[in-house]
């Protein structure tokens, strides 16, 4: 194992200086030769920016009036913020820490959107500070706070829209009613600051393009709703949603790019808003691959399935395996080999460790402790969900790789 530093994420550039535009020039599998070359301790994630680069275009091309902002929580490695900002992103931040992280990287402080509707007062007063204008809302204490402490900044409302067909739904705990968010815009023009739009967000991993047309038609009626009160906000954020590669088939981007333009069409006609978008897992989760080790395969005690235990689990990185939500595609040193049925769990000796049992999953006979498992799409909401260091197992590293870069 060679020394690497990880974490703050070493680069490895390897030493050709070549540097190809697009994907896949020379070098079809850089994360894979990366853990070849390189047999890094497990678990650990490896990037590829050049795949963060190549789906950023993609968005770009398909939604060319749209200002793209990074949902740095998605992941958070500061090669990738570098990548962005290099490729002129913007950023979907929700806290302190992920505007240093921004700045630090040489993000433009307008190039910022601080997304996280529940915020302290001080946090909305540091950001602004730091050069900070565009804040959610979705409550009036929150909007107080804006227009006390970043007075004149624009402000986006988010509404509550149904997450229905997504894999990781929100919830309720952001978002208002549309009628809320006219009253909100409302009063923040009264406040002093700019009324600016609509946020939503349909739920991460939408598998229905369709989805979008809740938030397009929630938003849209803010606009009429504000616009007979004299306000008139004039852009829409299109918030996340957009799905990476798992076990099921997502829909291409293409149908979701209709599914939008249909919907803004339809609801806004020739008044079309300003577009911005937010993807998180879009961007980085095909990415990224995340190296584990089998600790033990074990019999079951009804003789059914086998237990496979990884070195990587619900508290070191795969926090989205809870209720099974989200299914990696895995790959393991013996494929090819004859398989059968496992159940999937984590190191720790937690009872909800546990990753897939529902979930069929098939892995081949002769895995065995020591063998190692890729889990693939890896690179979205895993190193950035890791523990502290529950039960003393590390959070979880990243490498990043250049699949531009020549070997
Ligand atoms: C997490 C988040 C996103 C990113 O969502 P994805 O489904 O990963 O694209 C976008 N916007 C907001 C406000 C978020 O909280």
């Amino acid at each position: 194992m060679t020394d690497l530093s990880a974490t703050t994420g070493v680069t490895d550039r390897p030493s050709g200086t070549a540097q190809e535009p697009g994907r896949g020039n020379g070098n079809p599998d850089p994360i894979r030769r990366f853990l070849d070359q390189h047999n890094p301790e497990t678990p650990c994630l490896v990037m590829d920016l050049a795949q963060v680069r190549d789906r950023y275009r993609q968005l770009r091309t398909a939604l060319p009036d749209a200002r793209i902002c990074y949902a740095v929580k998605a992941n958070p490695t500061p090669e990738i913020v570098g990548e962005l900002i290099a490729e002129g992103a913007s950023f979907d931040v929700a806290s302190p820490g992920e505007i240093e992280l921004c700045l630090a990287k040489g993000a433009a402080p307008e190039s910022i959107s601080y997304g996280n509707t529940i915020k302290k007062r001080r946090d909305i007063a540091r950001a602004f500070e730091q050069g900070v204008r565009l804040f959610a809302t979705d409550s009036d204490a929150d909007l107080t706070n804006i227009a006390e402490v970043a007075p004149g900044s624009q402000v986006f409302c988010r509404v509550l829209v149904d997450n229905t067909g997504s894999k990781t739904p929100f919830g309720r705990k952001f978002g208002c009613t549309p009628q809320q968010a006219a009253n909100l815009l409302v009063r923040a023009a009264e406040l002093g600051l700019d009324a600016y739009g609509v946020s939503f967000h349909i739920g991460s991993q939408q598998l229905d393009p369709a989805a979008y047309r809740h938030g397009i038609d929630a938003a849209a009626q803010v606009f009429a709703d504000c616009a007979a009160r004299g306000v008139r906000p004039r852009m829409v954020n299109l918030g996340g949603g957009l799905p990476a590669g798992y076990t099921e088939t997502a829909p291409p981007l293409a149908d979701y790019v209709t599914a939008v333009e249909q919907a803004l069409e339809r609801a806004f006609g020739p008044d079309r808003p300003e577009l911005l978008v937010e993807p998180g897992r879009f961007l980085v989760g095909d990415a990224g691959v995340l190296r584990s080790e089998v600790v033990l395969v074990t019999d079951s005690c009804d003789g059914q399935r086998r237990w496979v235990y990884l070195d990587i689990g619900r508290y070191n990185g795969l926090a989205e395996t809870e209720g099974e939500a989200i299914t990696y595609r895995l790959r393991t040193a013996r494929d090819g080999d004859p398989e059968g049925p496992v159940v999937l769990a984590g190191p720790t000796c937690d009872g909800d460790d546990v990753l897939y049992q529902r979930t069929r999953y098939d892995l081949p006979r002769t895995l065995r402790g020591g063998d190692w498992v890729d889990l693939l799409s890896a690179g979205a909401y895993t190193a950035s969900y890791s523990s502290v260091g529950f039960n003393g197992f590390t959070p979880l590293p990243t490498y990043c790789v250049d699949g531009d870069q020549r070997p």
